[in-house]
């Protein structure tokens, strides 16, 4: 578990300065909104050979949605798709509070304390539930 000030600040670095930003033509992408909160979400996923080569995502909302997305793109960069769900599973699992945060999710652990904020999980997970609708089309 990291410290609650690093945590807090590596959601507002990725909220304020989203990585993996922006639209990739031609691949399938999907959109998935929370209207409890606002947040609204599009992935992008270009997969080549059983690999998600590239990730990106627009979109608006929280602080905790858009630094999901923006760590998000980060940690399945250029990983198998097998690999890239079974850390979506984990990050899952973390924020559903099922499981404790695991080393293997990187920085996608600061968002551990969502889980105590029954709240803004779906804010934490919104990103994770485009990227498995854009695998799974049809494409949109
Ligand atoms: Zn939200």
């Amino acid at each position: 578990m990291l410290p609650e000030a690093l945590a807090r600040q590596i959601i507002t670095d990725h909220s304020q300065h989203p990585r993996g930003r922006g639209e990739i033509a031609g691949v399938p992408h999907a959109t998935r909104e929370n209207p409890g909160c606002g947040d609204q979400v599009t992935v992008w996923a270009r997969v080549e050979g059983g690999r998600l080569l590239e990730v990106r995502f627009t979109g608006r909302g929280c602080a905790i949605s858009q630094a999901s997305a923006s760590l998000m793109t980060q940690a399945l960069a250029g990983k198998g798709l097998e690999e890239a769900r079974a850390l979506a599973a984990r990050y899952r699992a973390m924020v559903m509070g099922e499981a404790p945060p695991d080393l293997a999710l990187g920085d996608l652990v600061a968002l551990e304390g969502v889980s105590r904020l029954h709240a803004r999980r779906k804010c934490a997970l919104l990103a994770w539930q485009a990227l498995e609708a854009a695998l799974a089309g049809p494409h949109e």
